[in-house]
């Protein structure tokens, strides 16, 4: 469960989420007595919390599974950054940012809130871009903003091991920005953001551990990569002459290759969310304009 991931720093642990890292759990970083998300699952909170000390808990964002085991860690210090703060303190938001309020989609997500057990934490102390938390003698954690997955997703760096935990920004298949505060922009930039630094050690919140400078730039590249073929297939179906609507492009396998069974009411509603964040793209970069209630390119 635990990997050291440097021989100098031997304060700073991979901590690997139940079931690999997917979702309904994910993965955390443990450096000195901060342990940054909770997702790995409440068995493996309960003997994180045996064998270690922990003062202090980051959430890196207010997603259920990365804050679902904060309920085992009363007694720590709790931290985000203030944008995600009120619906980590309160969990009834999630269903507002997730745009499932009142929808067919709510009562699927109620079995994974319930499995999680999901409560309320209080946030002790906000964390800003750029600022630095010392941690024991020699380990200095940078907190970047990275926002775009949610309004306060951050992102860490320690910057004499250069290991870095991206949280949300995850390398994976499928860069995720279908919460009411997502924004694309915001998740591009704060791609480009991460590519700017050295990372020696990336640790995906879901895919685990990347090693090598530049190994880490090209998946950094892909992932951006997987958001352009979005924003094509979604400009192909855009004229200079027939207006085109958000409702035009719905339920069509734009960003969904596949709807599954049980999970479609909740994919359709994400996937509408994905496709406004890429309309909104396109209006500011004066590709698309409005037209007769739809969008024509411009
Ligand atoms: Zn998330």
């Amino acid at each position: 469960m635990m990997q050291r991931l440097s021989e100098e720093f031997k304060e700073i642990y991979f901590v690997q989420g139940q079931m690999n890292g997917r979702y309904p759990y994910s993965h955390s970083l443990l450096i000195g007595d901060y342990l940054i998300d909770t997702g790995i699952s409440s068995k493996r909170v309960r003997s994180l919390r045996k064998k270690y000390t922990i003062n202090n808990v980051i959430s890196s964002h207010y997603h259920e599974d990365h804050i679902s085991g904060n309920r085992l860690l009363k007694n720590a210090r709790f931290l985000s950054h203030a944008k995600d703060k009120p619906i980590i303190e309160d969990v009834t938001k999630l269903s507002i940012n997730y745009a499932i309020l009142n929808t067919p989609a709510e009562e699927l997500f109620q079995p994974f809130m319930d499995v999680f057990g999901l409560q309320n934490t209080k946030i002790d102390k906000t964390i800003e871009d750029n600022e630095i938390i010392d941690i024991g003698e020699n380990l200095k954690l940078k907190i970047i903003h990275a926002p775009g997955h949610t309004a306060g997703h951050c992102c860490f760096y320690e910057l004499n091991t250069k290991i870095a935990f991206l949280a949300d920004i995850d390398l994976s298949r499928f860069p995720f920005y279908g919460c009411i505060d997502s924004n694309l922009i915001d998740f591009e930039e704060s791609i480009e953001k991460l590519k700017n630094l050295d990372i020696e050690i990336a640790i995906s919140g879901h895919k685990g551990i990347y090693k090598g400078v530049r190994q880490i730039k090209n998946e950094l590249d892909a992932y951006l990569s997987r958001i352009r073929e979005r924003d094509e297939k979604i400009l192909s179906n855009f004229s200079e002459n027939n207006s085109i609507k958000i409702e035009d492009l719905l339920k069509k396998n734009i960003i969904y290759k596949h709807y599954s069974k049980i999970e479609k009411e909740y994919e359709f509603i994400a996937e509408k969310i994905m496709i406004q964040k890429h309309f909104q793209k396109f209006l500011k970069n004066k590709l698309i304009m409005p037209k007769n209630g739809g969008y024509i390119l411009r």
